[in-house]
């Protein structure tokens, strides 16, 4: 017999984490799981069963979020508590699916403490508001754009049926595969009161400073641009330079143009193309047309203005330099928003009782968590990456600090259950 040196709770959490991580598996221990597809498919199914196995009832709304319902007060708002299961392509166990079983696992300790008549937190009594675990679809963006879908839809910023009409590369929509994998229902959604979402890092800072929980207070400001370069085809050996229009010679020129720009703000801007698409990418055809996919991202919102600025003039002189012409589509940008720093007083709270070490960080990512706030009081949570990787296959969490981060969650979750933060409010919404 082996001994642990975790709760038993925790072992539960940490086993159920290696079977959640086959779904989609790749042979380097990461794995593989664009929203809709069929690996995405069996891990819902497989989260419905440990749900359902636990008391929740399990709804799929009209975009494909997955919900696991606990009512402890019949007719009360829902804490809404989750993160989402897809991933890129070839990606990491931990991105977004450690957030959903995280909460899984918070809501089973509360809802069983519940059931057993704990009273929760001492003088508080019962709680006021329900659970709901979510699995929000997509929030990838790799195989459907944009990226935070299903929350998106949620939170009423993406319209239902723009986004069941977006198709992948392969031309399937997004309604077809949903329902490829039995993942499209008629629910609404609950009403949310609150939400909380805890994530891994994807950044070095947390590991670097030695603390366990992140607690994020606001969320860095990016735009992502859809260009097109439109050049024009011809022979690769017969064809004059001098007569080239190379879509792809403009489409590098705009990717070096990025990373010249994130040079010229050391550290406070962020650029990349992730991705370039050639037509007709073949070996003797100068190319005559590439979309590529340019996003810039900075916590100041004055230099993100002067970077797109700048990126548009680069812009006009590659069009001139390669010969091209450069179509912008359009893209998809976000602010930088706080989260309610009623909630942020919350965690630091929570995690000070707790014995774990905190402070506060920005997220440089976007996380559906940055659409939930903008609706209700949101706490967001961050656990570290281990040398900070991400969106890739050895992206890794240690066992010590996604345990702290379920013991965290697990802790917000039962103050927000019990109305904790009844005195925050979104920014920029009336009281009522
Ligand atoms: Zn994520």
């Amino acid at each position: 017999m082996t001994t642990s040196k975790f709760s038993p709770d925790d072992d539960s959490f940490l086993r159920d984490f290696a079977t959640m991580s086959r779904f989609g598996a790749t042979p380097n221990g990461g794995v593989d799981r664009q929203a809709a597809t069929a690996a995405d498919g069996e891990q819902r199914r497989w989260l419905t069963g440990l749900l359902e196995a636990r008391g929740f009832t399990v709804r799929f709304d009209r975009a494909g979020n997955q919900w696991g319902l606990y009512e402890a007060v019949p007719g009360a708002p829902f804490v809404v508590v989750g993160s989402h299961m897809d991933s890129q392509p070839t990606a990491g166990r931990y991105d977004g699916a450690y957030g959903v079983l995280a909460a899984a696992h918070a809501a089973f300790r509360l809802t069983e403490a519940w059931a057993a008549g704990a009273p929760g937190n001492p003088g508080t009594g019962a709680p006021k508001f329900n659970i709901a675990v979510v699995n929000w679809f997509n929030e990838e963006g790799s195989r459907f754009k944009p990226s935070m879908m299903g929350s998106s839809v949620y939170t009423g910023k993406l319209a239902l049926e723009t986004v069941l009409e977006t198709t992948d590369a392969a031309g399937t929509s997004v309604r077809e595969a949903l329902d490829a994998i039995g993942g499209r229902g008629d629910y609404d959604g609950p009403e949310a009161a609150y939400c909380a979402e805890i994530h891994i890092e994807q950044g070095r800072s947390m590991e670097r400073d030695g603390i366990t929980i992140g607690l994020v207070h606001s969320n860095w400001a990016a735009n992502k641009y859809e260009f097109v370069v439109h050049g024009e085809q011809a022979h690769t050996g017969s064809t004059v330079i001098a007569d080239r229009k190379d879509a792809l010679l403009g489409a590098s020129m705009m990717v070096v143009a990025a990373r010249e720009l994130a040079d010229q703000f050391p550290g406070v801007l962020h650029t990349s193309v992730g991705q370039l698409t050639v037509y007709p990418n073949s070996p003797v055809v100068v190319p005559s047309r590439v979309n590529l996919l340019l996003d810039l991202r900075s916590a100041d919102e004055a230099v993100l203005a002067e970077a797109d600025a700048l990126l548009h003039q680069r812009i006009a002189g590659i069009e001139r330099l390669a010969n091209v012409t450069v179509e912008r589509h359009q893209g998809h940008s976000w602010p930088v928003t706080p989260y309610q720093p009623q909630g942020v007083e919350l965690a630091a709270k929570v995690a000070a009782d707790l014995g774990l070490s905190s402070r506060q960080v920005m997220t440089l990512a976007g996380h559906d968590s940055t659409n939930m706030k903008d609706l209700v009081p949101t706490v967001m949570l961050f656990v570290p990456s281990v040398d900070g990787i991400s969106h890739n296959e050895h992206e890794f969490t240690t066992d010590e600090d996604t345990v702290a981060g379920v013991a965290m969650l697990t802790e917000v979750l039962s103050r927000l259950c019990h109305g904790a933060l009844a005195d925050a409010d979104i920014a920029g919404r009336d009281r009522v």
